[in-house]
């Protein structure tokens, strides 16, 4: 039955995430597989062909990448660039009418995010973000301990998300143009996402501070640490902070009857869940699979994605409105 059909992804940059995590998810997945690549550098061409037997006609680099087009084995189109390239190579790929996922954050601008949105709505093609954290058990639970208030009304959450930056290769991270800025951009979406998913509904006010520069050496284009306050309707707030100088990972939240914290809680895997009740009891699962597995179904059985472009731009306001509460010192009305 057509049900059966298994849709066949590119992944558009061959960097870490691709060949550590989204490469592996696609040897799990039942309703997609990695059909074909699109890479800069010819020697990942030739490995990943090897490795995953991949036909020459269904490899790609950045100046043959609009020839997809008349590839009946590439269904969906995977961008996994950098931030600043997410636009420009999910407009082109839904011109190719293939349906698109841009890794987060959607874009550097609201106004990108917008440009993606039209492009995959005139050629008729979905559109999700590579938000995997909605595919998580424990995130899941938090989602319906939130939202469902469970525990009554949310009254507090809390939210970090940081590493420390070393001397890592992937440079483009510090770079304004193909980032859109530091950690905010890069880890602290995943704090956004977290608070506003908790809520199920997005903030209304933010307030946000820069943190001191430490190794100016690193950061001398983008922030190295960031801390900001989401103000929600009803009067729940999320204080929230990200850095490329510590190491957190946390979600909590408070409610009126009881309390969650999940720790590490944004990891590809061992994440841990605790309630005021005791331990979650969560197992961990591939997340990249269950992911790109959803999204195939929602092209094969024509129904809407839970992580859509829509919801890519929201946050990208929102991050907006977190740079400019910072830069102004002022509170700004999302
Ligand atoms: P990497 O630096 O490891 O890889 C990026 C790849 O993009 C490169 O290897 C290269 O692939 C290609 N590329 C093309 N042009 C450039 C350029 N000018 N500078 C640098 N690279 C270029 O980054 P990641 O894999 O860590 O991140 C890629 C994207 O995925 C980002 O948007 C990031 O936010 C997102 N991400 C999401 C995660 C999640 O959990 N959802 C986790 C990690 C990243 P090639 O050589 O094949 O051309």
């Amino acid at each position: 039955a057509a049900q059966q059909k298994k849709l066949g992804i590119a992944l558009v940059g061959l960097g870490r995430y691709s060949t550590n995590q989204l490469a592996p998810a696609l040897q799990e997945t039942e309703h997609c597989y990695l059909a074909g690549i699109v890479t800069g550098t010819p020697s990942k061409a030739e490995e990943w062909k090897r490795k995953y037997n991949i036909p020459e006609k269904n490899i790609y680099n950045y100046e043959t990448y609009d020839q997809i087009a008349d590839n009946p084995d590439i269904d969906i189109i995977y961008i996994v660039l950098p931030n600043g390239m997410h636009a420009e190579y999910t407009v082109r790929g839904a011109k190719a009418k293939k349906h698109m996922i841009s890794e987060k954050p959607m874009a550097t601008s609201v106004a990108d995010c917008q440009r993606m949105i039209n492009a995959c709505k005139e050629n008729n093609v979905k559109l999700s973000i590579g938000y995997r954290l909605h595919f998580e058990p424990h995130h899941q639970r938090v989602m319906e301990l939130g939202q469902k208030q469970l525990y009554g009304p949310v009254q507090r959450i809390e939210a970090a998300d940081s590493f420390v930056f070393q001397g890592n290769p992937d440079r483009w991270r510090l770079d304004k143009e193909l980032a859109g800025g530091g950690p905010l951009m890069d880890l602290g979406i995943y704090c956004v996402q977290g608070a506003v998913y908790t809520m199920g509904q997005a903030p209304v006010a933010v307030t946000a501070k820069f943190g001191e520069v430490t190794r100016p050496e690193f950061f001398d284009e983008v922030e190295q640490s960031i801390s900001w306050q989401m103000e929600f309707p009803g009067g729940a707030v999320a204080d929230c902070s990200t850095s490329y100088n510590e190491n957190k990972n946390l979600l909590y939240g408070k409610a009126e009857k009881g309390w969650w914290r999940l720790q590490p809680s944004y990891a590809y895997g061992g994440i841990k869940g605790e309630t005021s009740e005791g331990p979650m009891n969560i197992k961990n699962v591939n997340q990249q699979a269950r992911q790109m597995d959803d999204f195939a179904r929602c092209i094969l059985e024509n129904k809407q994605t839970r992580v859509p472009g829509e919801m890519g731009l929201r946050d990208v306001r929102i991050l907006e409105a977190i740079y400019e509460a910072a830069r102004t010192g002022k509170r700004v009305e999302i």
